[in-house]
């Protein structure tokens, strides 16, 4: 059964130019992309979003940096997309991430780490329901 899972290309790696070679990685690994956009989102809905690390020392810098530019929204489709995403992604400090990851490759710092996915089903379903309505996943 496919699975779907919720990924964002930050602010960073759009800046940078890398958005065409991660949506090609991420392509190449065998997803099909069932929803994409690009925009810009407001510190208010990056907090939102990141709602479960409230609290944390880097809540603060982390929703000012998702919202200092345009990222890209997707909502990706596979078996075993959420674990196969995440395995794809790399650590999340990039100095951790294996040789061939998306972070190893296009990321600067345990912040700026060029990509976002789902680390589970409930998480999954939140996130695609935070950013995407019904008739945009069809
Ligand atoms: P992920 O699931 O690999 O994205 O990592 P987490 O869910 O733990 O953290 C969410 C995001 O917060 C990460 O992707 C980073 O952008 C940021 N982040 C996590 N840990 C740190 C940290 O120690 N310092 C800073 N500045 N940002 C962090």
């Amino acid at each position: 059964m496919p699975q779907r899972t919720f990924s964002i290309v930050k602010p960073d790696a759009v800046r940078n130019g890398h958005t065409g070679a991660i949506l090609g990685e991420i392509d190449k690994a065998g997803f099909r992309f069932v929803a994409l956009k690009q925009q810009s989102i407001s510190k208010r809905q990056a907090e939102g979003f990141y709602a479960v690390h409230r609290g944390k020392p880097f809540f603060d810098a982390l929703c000012e940096f998702m919202s200092s530019g345009t990222l890209v929204l997707m909502v990706l489709e596979k078996e075993n997309a959420i674990a196969d995403l995440r395995k794809l992604m790399g650590a999340t400090n990039p100095a951790n991430a294996e040789e061939g990851t998306i972070r190893k490759q296009f990321a600067s710092s345990i912040q700026e780490n060029a990509i976002h996915g789902s680390d589970a089903e409930d998480t999954a379903a939140f996130e695609i329901g935070y950013w995407f309505a019904g008739y945009e996943l069809i």
